[in-house]
């Protein structure tokens, strides 16, 4: 067990805007900072985040919480680790118990860095001149061969493992990392005689290695198998290096291989990246998502199209934008820009179309378009996809290209793709999130006083009074009124309403409460005093004009005009809208 001062220690001195930084690009908005929700797919920012109340909330989707679950959220830690972790980063001395121990994949961190150390001393040593050779001939000098690590695997089988051993690491821990390969005979070397490539993650800590081998050995790239720090599938080669970049052009540039991203680096295209010699997966674009677009290189080859065309079904489901980059037939990005230069690529990167436009020109390339038989294909499939498109917007594009294809009138194809009428207006977006977590019956104009009560009295708590108390007893959604009374006492007991006040909240109480604590302020400002007053009295009147209308009941009944009584009841009853009470 974690003592709770630690914890709160943690959650007190870790930055939150700092820790959340390293997975989505944050912005100040005033007091806050807002970026794009790394739990929900969306295209403007309804993430925001408070370092002052160390919480966040996103608008969009409800996630809330503080720093330590946001990293066992995203980190897939335990409650333990995550804070472990945090302390670790913040400074914070957590006293060692032997139950929980420590973190078993800091073993495989420690031996994975050894290994990068070898074999980077090992590239400028005398047996790296034939890799320092081979990244020569290949384009590759020492600036860019520093810029990613690299390194070189000795022709030897015990190299590294001695290397290892010297350094104190256990021989289990660099199995586990899969440096070292357990045999009949004994440990050996995985990597031998390779250029290595070391593999981060967006953190910069090593977590693989990729080898190529510089003689004519198979496989020839061979890479570091998976383990508890190393999934292929979710990693992104030159991530930590490329990021700043990423941030800075708003999109990435995609490729498979390692000497690809090496060239495109070399030649100033700083924001790339590389999948392993895999293709994208879900994982590999949730990770891009928060920071805008994807440039992906296709060969302009058949199986480059038709893999363009299999991305984008991956990007329209994750909703996000690609554009494909198509490079001359046969040709690799490292080869192209060895051919063309910088500008070449350039070109081709501002020629490129989105996925989807490029997607319904193979279709109409590949469809008789002159047959109604081909026309049907094509109006199908297209509509198919247009389904996917999420974005109205977007969604509409697309409609006018099928639509001028196919010499119809858009509106036939808005027929068939269900575009809506408006736009989707609903309520005011600060709110949506919180009217969507109550469910959709609510009025909003009930509970709207009763949400500006509690978010003057969250962020001044200093207007506390009798008068508000008496304002959330009568509230009409219990929601709110348990978390007003909630408000109202530590107010009382002049608690401060930040994360760890929030930590006593179930969690859909804590995640109203912070999309009222993190919400803009739209001229609130200004007269806090005035919209209470006026909430207030909204609520207050509320229940007067029940007293009122009851009073008059009775007498109405008391006098014989039942049938008046009864009418009026009903008609106070069913409210305004005459739909019931909620
Ligand atoms: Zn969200």
């Amino acid at each position: 067990m974690i003592p709770k001062e630690k914890i709160e220690e943690v959650r007190d001195r870790a930055s939150i805007v700092q820790v959340i930084s390293d997975y989505v690009p944050l912005i100040k908005r005033g007091q806050n900072h807002t970026g794009l929700c790394p739990f929900h797919s969306e295209k403007s920012p309804s993430f925001t985040v408070s370092e002052e109340k160390k919480i966040y909330y996103c608008f969009g989707c409800n996630a809330t919480g503080n720093v330590i679950t946001f990293i066992m959220k995203k980190e897939g830690l335990t409650f333990p680790e995550a804070v472990r972790s945090l302390a670790k980063r913040y400074g914070v001395v957590i006293p060692d118990v032997a139950k929980t121990g420590p973190d078993p994949r800091e073993l495989l961190y420690q031996a994975l860095k050894a290994s990068a150390e070898f074999f980077y001393k090992e590239l400028s040593g005398a047996d790296g001149a034939s890799a320092q050779v081979y990244l020569k001939n290949r384009g590759f000098d020492g600036e860019i061969a520093g810029r990613f690590n690299l390194g070189f695997a000795p022709n030897r089988w015990d190299g590294l493992t001695g290397f290892l051993k010297k350094k104190g690491i256990s021989t289990e821990a660099a199995i586990d990392a899969g440096v070292v390969i357990k045999g009949d005979k004994g440990n050996y070397d995985r990597f031998r005689n390779r250029v290595i490539f070391p593999i981060t993650d967006v953190k910069g800590r090593i977590i693989g290695f990729g080898g190529r081998a510089i003689d004519n050995s198979m496989p020839k790239y061979l890479n570091s198998p998976e383990s508890a720090v190393f999934k292929k599938g979710e990693t992104l080669y030159g991530f930590f290096q490329a990021k700043q970049s990423i941030i800075k052009e708003g999109s990435a540039i995609v490729v498979e291989g390692y000497f690809d991203l090496l060239a495109l680096h070399k030649n100033g295209f700083t924001n790339s990246i590389a999948t392993m010699g895999t293709a994208l997966t879900p994982q590999h674009l949730r990770a891009l998502k928060p920071y805008g677009s994807v440039y992906a290189l296709f060969d302009s080859d058949q199986a480059g199209r038709n893999a363009a065309i299999r991305g984008l079904q991956l990007f329209l489901s994750e909703e996000m934008a690609c554009r494909a980059v198509l490079l001359p037939q046969g040709k690799d990005p490292d080869e192209f820009l060895a051919l063309s230069g910088p500008d070449g690529m350039k070109k081709a990167i501002e020629a490129a179309e989105p996925l989807m436009e490029f997607f319904l020109k193979e279709l109409e390339k590949k469809v008789k378009l002159t047959a109604p038989e081909g026309k049907k294909k094509y109006f199908d499939t297209a509509v198919e996809y247009l389904l996917k498109v999420k974005n109205v917007a977007e969604r509409g594009h697309y409609a006018s290209i099928v639509a001028a294809t196919l010499g119809m009138a858009p509106s036939a194809i808005y027929d068939a793709i269900k575009m809506p009428l408006n736009g989707g207006f609903g309520p005011s977006k600060a709110f949506k999130g919180v009217l969507e977590a109550k469910g959709s019956n609510l009025k909003r104009g009930l509970i709207q006083p009763e949400l500006t009560v509690l978010r003057v009295l969250l962020k001044h708590p200093e207007l506390f009074s009798d008068k508000i108390e008496t304002a959330i007893e009568v509230f009409r959604d219990p929601a709110l009124k348990g978390i007003g009374l909630f408000i109202a006492d530590s107010c009382k007991k002049g608690l401060k309403m930040d994360a760890s006040t929030l930590g006593e909240l179930k969690d859909e109480e804590a995640g109203t409460v912070a999309a009222l604590l993190l919400r803009e302020d739209d001229g609130f400002v200004e007269s806090p005093e005035k919209m209470l007053e006026d909430s207030l009295k909204r609520i207050l009147n509320r229940g007067r004009i029940k007293e009122t209308t009851q009073e008059i009941i009775n007498k109405l009944e008391e006098s014989g005009w039942n049938e008046v009584a009864s009418l009026i009841k009903k008609r106070f009853e069913a409210g305004p809208s005459g739909k019931g009470k909620p």
